[in-house]
């Protein structure tokens, strides 16, 4: 039979073309998405066949809604195989905070502390899974660095000691910092989480139990729809910047069949490596194992990082 893997977030973008890529190789999809018409509608723009996917719901901003999400899956009687974590929201324009069900900022509610639950919660259900190359992969981006050029556009992620998270991080806290509200800075903190959470999750469970874990850079994948709250003169612009200044543009298509390589491609099975393909785009560029940003690579951080998340999604 098929082996299986869920995305979370195919409604739209990367999410939606890695799905199309891994059930082009073969694979069972189960789509963990918010919007299921919108998942149904978007699964058959591309050419998904019905025999190779569901959508589950899930809303990733909510803890209470991650775990409903496992126990709908575990009642498939499916085994699982691989995760791959992408859902994400970014919401560069907003004044204010906004919160989740649990009180707490909602980007990094949504991009890191439920997916943080959900990894932990499924690798239960990998570590069942008799499948001889099991993946976990995060999407990571190249702006969570500012050592790269593509991560030097302020302002910059910086989790501090993790104040924020310490003290709760519900209101009047909004950031892991504890520092002021900053919407752009909290999408690239997130993403630092979810490196600093691959590589804990290879650091503690790569050896015992044989997982991969990966993260990668797929490209700027200029046109999806995670630009879609920003000024929609960006929206016009920041694809063409990238595909003739930077050069950095990767269309969706691409940006997932990277993805679905990660997954299962011989290549990719190196455990707490970040693949990039590099931020200019030449035709048949090859991949790397890229050095991620100092603070995503501070192991005492990714400590720090995991006892803390541990404590805000209720698993410590
Ligand atoms: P999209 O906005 O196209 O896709 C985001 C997906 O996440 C959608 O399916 C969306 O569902 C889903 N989602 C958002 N919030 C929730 C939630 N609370 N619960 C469940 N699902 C949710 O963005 P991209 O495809 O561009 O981004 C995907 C990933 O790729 C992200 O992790 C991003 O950081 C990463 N990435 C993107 C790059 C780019 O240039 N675009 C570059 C590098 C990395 P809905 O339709 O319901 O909103």
């Amino acid at each position: 039979s098929k082996p299986t893997v869920i995305i979370t977030g195919t409604s739209s973008g990367v999410g939606l073309w890695s799905a199309k890529a891994l059930a082009d190789k073969g694979w069972y999809v189960v789509m963990a998405c918010r919007n299921i018409p919108k998942t149904e509608k978007a699964a058959e723009s591309v050419g998904i066949s019905k025999n190779n996917y569901m959508v589950l719901p899930i809303d990733l901003g909510s803890l209470v809604s991650v775990r409903d999400f496992v126990a709908k899956f575990r009642a498939t009687g499916r085994s699982l195989d691989a995760l791959v974590v992408n859902a994400a929201i970014y919401l560069p324009l907003i004044k204010e905070p906004l919160r989740s069900p649990e009180g707490f900022e909602l980007t990094m509610a949504t991009n890191h502390l439920g997916h943080f639950l959900l990894c932990n919660l499924l690798l239960e259900d990998m570590k069942q899974s008799s499948y001889g190359d099991r993946r976990m992969v995060i999407l990571g981006t190249v702006t969570h660095n500012p050592d790269e050029l593509g991560g030097k556009i302020p302002p910059q992620p910086d989790l501090g000691n993790l104040e924020g998270f310490a003290k709760g991080f519900t209101a009047p806290i909004s950031m892991a910092n504890g520092k002021k509200f900053e919407p752009v800075r909290a999408y690239k903190e997130s993403k630092v989480c979810n490196i600093l959470t691959m590589r804990e999750l290879h650091r503690r469970y790569h050896a015992t139990t044989g997982i991969t874990f990966t993260s990668l850079y797929p490209g700027c994948v200029a046109d999806t729809p995670l630009f879609r709250n920003h000024y929609p003169l960006f929206q016009k612009l920041f694809p063409l910047f990238q595909k003739n200044i930077t050069k950095g543009y990767v269309t969706q298509e691409l940006s997932g069949q990277r993805v679905a390589a990660v997954v299962a491609d011989p290549e990719y099975r190196q455990s707490g490596a970040y693949w990039s393909w590099g931020n200019r785009q030449k035709q048949d560029g090859k991949s790397f194992v890229q050095t991620v940003s100092p603070q995503a690579r501070d192991d005492e951080r990714a400590a720090k990082m995991w006892d803390l998340s541990m404590r805000l999604v209720r698993l410590a």
